[in-house]
């Protein structure tokens, strides 16, 4: 948190706005390199049905492994990747990587599983996604119905029609759709009737009060109804003790994600630790 070499909170000198900067180029510069060099992987965190503790499925989630051993958390380099074209290559590496990953699965014992991937607003925009995808899918002999592309409220701020659009074909071709951070953007409930989705994730930050404060319990409860009524599939992120997941399972939260139930770990790691997947 608050490690957004960007954030603007305070007037900077300008001293400190050169050192950012100055930052962000030196960042910059290593990702293109770490791209080519095989520095980033994917590691999957699980996605659980909270009734029943089976697999639902895994959120895929970048990190970047320097050489010299240290990892670059995302949101240090994906907000860097973001104001440059290096979003597009990383975005196009995770979307193949991910898809790989999936195929690998096909036939095992653990299929059929979703397989979250995390967008850039700047990927939403892209008029060639849907069909880039659905080449890529085919290609890998995946299903579409096994691809959940995560999304962010903020992501529907800038160019909010020209996004609905991509998200409607994606959906055409049979991708699902979840909404994540949920509760933290700006868009109203009107909005989030329109929206061309399947799931929404409620964001960790209601979850961590859950189990002292009446008033997040309220929230939480809230937007799980808001979901089961408008038929979408609800995820509560970061759930870390049991106390929270008793009382997102008496709110009727379906599933659920967080280090209680499952850190993000290697594919094949989480593969072994979840014999207990019960396909649907
Ligand atoms: P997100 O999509 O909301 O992912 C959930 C984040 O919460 C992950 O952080 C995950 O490791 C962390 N998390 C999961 N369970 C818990 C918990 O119980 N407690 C706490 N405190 N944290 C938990 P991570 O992997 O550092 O990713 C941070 C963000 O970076 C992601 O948030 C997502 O917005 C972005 N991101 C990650 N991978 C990608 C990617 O491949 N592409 C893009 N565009 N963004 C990505
Ligand atoms: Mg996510
Ligand atoms: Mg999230
Ligand atoms: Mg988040």
């Amino acid at each position: 948190n608050g490690s957004n070499v960007f954030s603007t909170s305070s007037p900077d000198s300008l001293a400190q706005q050169r050192a950012r900067l100055a930052q962000r180029l030196s960042i910059e510069a290593q990702l293109r390199q770490a791209l080519q060099a095989r520095e980033l992987q994917l590691v999957y965190q699980p996605i659980v049905e909270l009734a029943s503790g089976a697999l639902h499925g895994v959120e895929a989630l970048i990190r970047w492994r320097k050489a010299d051993g240290e990892v670059v958390p995302p949101d240090v380099f994906i907000p860097i990747a973001e104001q440059s074209d290096l979003i597009i290559g990383i975005g196009r590496w995770v979307l193949s990587q991910a898809l790989h990953d999936l195929a690998s699965l096909q036939g095992g014992p653990l299929a059929p599983l979703k397989v979250h991937v995390n967008m850039a607003a700047s990927e939403f925009t892209s008029s060639t996604l849907p069909a880039d995808l659905r080449a890529m899918a085919a290609d890998l002999a995946v299903p579409a119905s096994q691809v959940v592309l995560e999304l962010t409220e903020s992501m529907l701020m800038r160019q909010p029609e020209q996004v609905k659009r991509v998200m409607r074909q994606l959906r055409e071709t049979g991708f699902e759709i979840s909404l994540d951070d949920f509760g933290m953007g700006h868009s109203s409930l009107a909005m989030l009737n329109s929206l061309p989705i399947d799931s929404l994730k409620i964001d960790r930050s209601f979850v961590r009060e859950l189990a002292s404060g009446a008033r997040d319990r309220a929230i939480a409860q809230t937007i799980v109804q808001l979901g089961q009524h408008l038929q979408l599939e609800v995820v509560a992120e970061g759930i870390e003790s049991e106390a929270q997941l008793a009382v997102l399972r008496a709110c009727g939260c379906r599933f659920g994600q967080g280090y209680l139930l499952g850190r993000p770990l290697p594919l094949h790691d989480l593969l072994a630790a979840f014999p207990k997947h019960r396909p649907h």
